[in-house]
């Protein structure tokens, strides 16, 4: 037997002898067979995949230390505490480790029992800390939420970027970076900025059959989530909102109207208030958080029975990752999300505004299009979701556009219109200038390359330049 199907024969025993699982996940066997074959690899895998165990097993067959860059501390002590509890030789280090916990760490190290080693990104930079690992024997650098490399992320930390110094300075080590964010660019910059040599990519089906997706245009938004919500009497779920304001105004409407157990979550709350609202919705049943999206990574409930969005997220990752936390136990589960046209033109100033470099903008532009296409989509939305990691379906026929909820009207005419104002302006013009001619909107662009002279000037009074440009987009 090759020294790798040993050591793939000791990630199984261990499998089943320590964390006493059945069988592996789909994708994890493959994944960790590659790595006990000494490859890099990226894993990008849904919530809930199980990621952890690709980099725990390789760890639990070698002798060498794993090595775990994670961004947050409280993942951090989870992983290690349920280590503890498996019986595995686990530690964490981070800004907030005891001495006395150092000392420890230092001394399984040395009599080298310790199997894996947390450790925060600020802490792994150190030069101290560097040089410290320099002398261990590392086998495997396992980096967690991997996503949060990427400069445009929602998620992005600084320190990120100089974990593959870190690599480097422990002589290359193997590298396994994993996480459930990542579109073609973000894979990209994670291979690029993390990995000291070209990583071998694993990409498990992001498609999640037990949620049910449905969005619908702003019309009254709390009437709608209470709507919505009547289906989910005595469940637990969350409410991502774009502000802390409206976190708190909703869930105290909610439970003044409908009387549910709605609570706030956003980071200007104090930390008791934070972790008692926390606690009350990880441990009491039938409790509503209405909550930014300060609230999410790190929350391990499999029973979220809805998530909905009472504003549009901020791109179509986003979305994903915070539908996502519905339904991890497989059950079905709901997700609704609102968009208004508000939303979307705000987005769109934001980003045209802000002192970001052209380049960004244009990322961020594309994934604002992106979202807005899921929005507004027409066809089967899964589809049109998991389009977006790269991947085909057939109709789900579990959306609201699948189920005919979304309205289809004949666009002929107003194709026609829109086909017509093009034309006339010899097709050199955006569809935001396009839709002020057809509402008949005489703003200066117009008057000055004469468009409200044309006969197209007009011909479609009848809707805002906002529709026109949702029909332009569709
Ligand atoms: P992720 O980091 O991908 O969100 P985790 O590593 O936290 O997922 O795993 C999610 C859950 O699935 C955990 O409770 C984990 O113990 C469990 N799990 C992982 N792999 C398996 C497996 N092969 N069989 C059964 N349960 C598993
Ligand atoms: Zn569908």
């Amino acid at each position: 037997m090759s020294e790798a199907a040993a050591l793939l024969d000791k990630a199984r025993a261990a499998l089943h002898g320590v964390y006493g699982f059945e069988s592996f996940r789909p994708g994890q066997e493959e994944i960790v067979a590659a790595l006990l074959a000494g490859e890099d690899v990226i894993a990008i895998m849904p919530t809930g995949g199980g990621k952890s165990l690709l980099y725990q097993l390789p760890a639990l067959a070698r002798d060498g230390l794993t090595l775990v860059a994670s961004p947050l501390i409280a993942l951090m002590r989870d992983q290690v505490a349920q280590l503890r509890e498996l019986g595995v030789a686990a530690a964490a280090l981070n800004s907030a480790s005891e001495v006395e916990e150092r000392r420890q760490v230092a001394a399984s190290l040395r009599d080298g029992s310790l199997r894996l080693l947390y450790v925060a990104p600020e802490r792994l930079l150190r030069a101290d800390m560097i040089a410290f690992l320099a002398k261990q024997k590392i086998d495997l650098f396992a980096i967690d939420e991997a996503h949060c490399v990427s400069q445009w992320g929602h998620d992005f930390r600084p320190e990120y970027m100089r974990l593959k110094e870190v690599a480097e300075a422990l002589g290359g080590v193997q590298t396994i970076a994993v996480t459930a964010t990542a579109d073609a660019p973000t894979r990209a910059e994670i291979s690029k900025k993390l990995f000291v040599r070209r990583p071998r990519l694993f990409v498990r089906s992001f498609d999640r059959p037990n949620l049910f997706l449905a969005m619908r245009p702003k019309a009254n938004a709390t009437r709608q989530l209470v709507e919505r919500l009547e289906r989910h009497k005595g469940e637990s779920g969350i409410i991502y909102c774009a502000s802390r304001r409206r976190t708190e105004e909703l869930a105290a409407q909610l439970a003044y109207d409908s009387g549910w157990r709605a609570l706030p979550y956003h980071a200007g709350l104090d930390a008791e208030t934070r972790a008692k609202n926390q606690d009350a919705f990880l441990k009491e049943d039938g409790v509503v958080i209405c909550a930014t999206i300060a609230f999410g990574m790190g929350i391990d409930k499999p029973d979220v029975r809805f998530v909905f969005h009472a504003d549009l997220p901020s791109s179509v990752e986003a979305y994903y990752q915070e539908i996502g936390r519905a339904g991890r136990d497989g059950l079905p589960a709901d997700t609704f999300t609102l968009y208004g046209a508000g939303d979307i033109a705000f987005r769109r100033r934001q980003i045209e505004e802000s002192d970001a470099p052209d380049e960004r903008k244009r990322v961020e532009m594309k994934k604002l299009d992106d979202l807005v296409a899921l929005c507004e989509t027409a066809q089967c939305r899964r589809q049109v979701l998991l389009g977006f990691f790269g991947e085909e379906v057939e109709a789900c026929g579990h959306c609201d556009v699948c189920q005919g909820a979304v309205r289809l009207v004949d666009g002929t005419i107003d194709a026609q219109k829109a086909m017509s104002a093009i034309l006339r302006t010899s097709g050199r013009f955006f569809s935001g200038h396009l839709a002020n001619i057809l509402s008949g909107r005489p703003t200066d662009a117009v008057r000055l390359h004469g468009h409200d002279k044309l006969k197209t000037f007009g011909v479609g009074r009848d809707r805002a330049p906002a529709e026109w440009r949702g029909i332009f987009r569709q």
